[in-house]
């Protein structure tokens, strides 16, 4: 039967409960054991799809099409489980279940209360869509406290009640803060943060205690006694240069041995932490490096690129050399000449994108790339981009445009109205909803010997995951083939352009996808170790 280990975090938010979760799960799996990875998100959105990256980071696509909370992404990336739908779970959605019961009038004519009704719905959520994984580790999103996150840590509560202590535990991460004047860490937010948790009926069984420096045995000693919670199972959690390095941290600290203790299951073995030692090697001391220009509009909010900058980093890791990013927003270019900030890049990576803002900056800093033979990388929003550059600029089409910009000009980008999903035709139409009526998830591609994307993955059909709305229109594939533009990947019907490359170019390529949500620091993603290495290449000619 699975374990479940439910994670809180307390004291402030942005204590890394995501990379904490992911951590876990990798020195579990480094133990030999099989695991899932859950978010519960307690806002009342029912996917955070429509949420601005600027505000919420990045949406996390998983390959059965659902838009979720980035740290599906940390999970995948450390874990190599791919996430699917049910591992993303938010009030909004656990209330359109309810509600939409309700209606079809399934209570039976009872009063429909946040208890048992919500509560039991998130509790057939959390365990819901398991097989024969031994833990399932389930992270709630906010900090307790938090009025939206009472449902929730309510109904973790009954699960540990209803599961016992041999199948439910409780982590919770917080913060020491340190005082210089006095040169000590504080406990006393912990010990707040405990009773917060006690007060809803919740014993944390482990702390994780974030925090900028080591704890000496007397404050150990304190927040055990104070917290109830044995004095080693108080886990430091310190600061560490690298996300990487966490796990190896936390293993050094106990974190896996105290969980295999709790639950009374062999810890004698030490876990395998080879791959871990060797990113680790990679990320310190790396041969080499080189700068990748990141043209894109989310600049205020590193959080809205996180995978890309995950799988940048991998492409690194791949090739031996620390990629520096450098990240220019577009509009920039509206108004200086792309040279000046440009002239010292190994690479340029336009990444997704929505919205006509920036959209021209992008298009310069691409001409920029194709015309000084810079590597270039396109990832959906900067493959379409890269369409229009070379429409305009070689195939003579001055007007051409994406009628995500209104329905003038050359549309080489178009709303696509109808596709085929691996189960049906999806149709949308210009006022569709704004959530959920994307093209998301996983699609197969066709890849065309002989291009440089087929050698690149070496293999023929491939499958990555998508989310957009409009595509490159297929009909102009003879006039850019004729300027050397060629659409390298196809969609299995032939109908939409996947990849595209500009052959005269040593690594000009766009893909309508997003390579970046598949790439792991142990399986760094082929398109991002190819184009590190053109980086590589084409620092050496500067
Ligand atoms: N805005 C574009 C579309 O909807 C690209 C989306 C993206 O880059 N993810 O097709």
């Amino acid at each position: 039967m699975t374990r479940f280990i439910f994670i809180t975090g307390g004291v402030v938010s942005s204590l890394g409960k995501g990379l904490a979760t992911a951590s876990l799960g990798a020195l579990l799996q480094a133990r030999g054991y099989r695991v899932r990875l859950r978010k519960l998100d307690p806002y009342l959105n029912v996917d955070p799809g429509t949420m601005s990256p600027l505000q919420h980071g990045e949406v996390y696509v998983t390959d059965d099409g659902a838009e979720t909370d980035l740290d599906l992404g940390h999970y995948e990336r450390f874990t190599g489980v791919p996430s699917r739908r049910s591992d993303n779970v938010t009030t909004g959605r656990i209330y359109s279940v309810v509600l939409s019961k309700e209606r079809r009038g399934e209570y039976l004519g009872a009063t429909v209360q946040v208890i048992p009704h919500v509560t039991d719905t998130i509790k057939d959520s959390i365990a819901a869509d398991l097989a024969d994984e031994d833990f399932l580790l389930c992270e709630i999103g906010g900090t307790v406290g938090d009025i939206e996150s009472l449902p929730f840590l309510e109904a973790i509560r009954q699960m540990g009640n209803e599961l016992g202590r041999t199948y439910s535990m409780f982590v919770h991460l917080t913060l020491l803060p340190y005082i210089s004047s006095t040169d000590e860490l504080k406990t006393k937010p912990t010990q707040h943060s405990v009773k917060e948790l006690l007060s809803v009926g919740i014993q944390p069984n482990l702390l994780l205690c974030r925090s900028s420096r080591p704890i000496s045995p007397s404050e150990r000693r304190k927040i055990a006694l104070f917290c109830n919670v044995q004095e080693e199972n108080v886990i430091l959690a310190l600061d560490v240069e690298t996300i990487y390095r966490v796990p190896l941290c936390y293993h050094k600290e106990g974190l896996d041995i105290q969980v295999c203790k709790y639950f009374g299951i062999p810890h004698a073995r030490e876990p395998n932490l080879t791959i871990w030692n060797n990113i680790i090697k990679h990320i310190i001391h790396p041969k080499g490096e080189i700068t990748i220009a990141v043209v894109g509009k989310y600049m205020k909010l590193r959080d809205s690129y996180k995978s890309l900058a995950e799988a940048l980093t991998h492409g690194g890791i791949a090739n031996d050399v620390r990629v520096r990013l450098e990240w220019i927003d577009a509009e920039l270019f509206e108004l200086e000449d792309a040279n000046r900030h440009l002239s010292h890049v190994n690479g340029i990576l336009v990444p997704g994108g929505f919205g006509k803002r920036g959209a021209e900056g992008k298009i310069r800093a691409i001409r920029f790339a194709r015309e000084q033979r810079v590597p270039y990388f396109g990832i959906c929003f900067g493959m379409q981009m890269a369409v229009i550059e070379t429409s305009r600029h070689l195939a003579g089409l001055s007007t051409a445009s994406s009628s995500e910009f209104g329905s003038t000009g050359e549309l080489v980008i178009g709303l696509m109205r109808e596709w085929h999903s691996n189960t049906k035709v999806e149709r949308r139409a210009a006022d569709s909803d704004l959530g959920g009526t994307m093209r998301v998830g996983a699609y197969p591609c066709l890849l065309q010997p002989g291009s440089l994307a087929h050698s690149i993955y070496g293999t023929d059909c491939i499958s990555e995951r998508h989310r957009h709305r409009y595509e490159v229109n297929i009909s102009y594939r003879e006039s850019l083939h004729a300027v050397g533009l060629l659409f390298s990947g196809l969609s299995p019907d032939g109908i939409l352009p996947e990849i595209i490359e500009f052959s005269p170019h040593p690594w000009f390529i766009g893909v309508q996808f997003h390579p970046e949500l598949k790439s792991k620091p142990f399986s760094p993603h082929p398109l991002f170790t190819s184009f590190i290495r053109a980086a590589i290449a084409q620092s050496r000619l500067v």
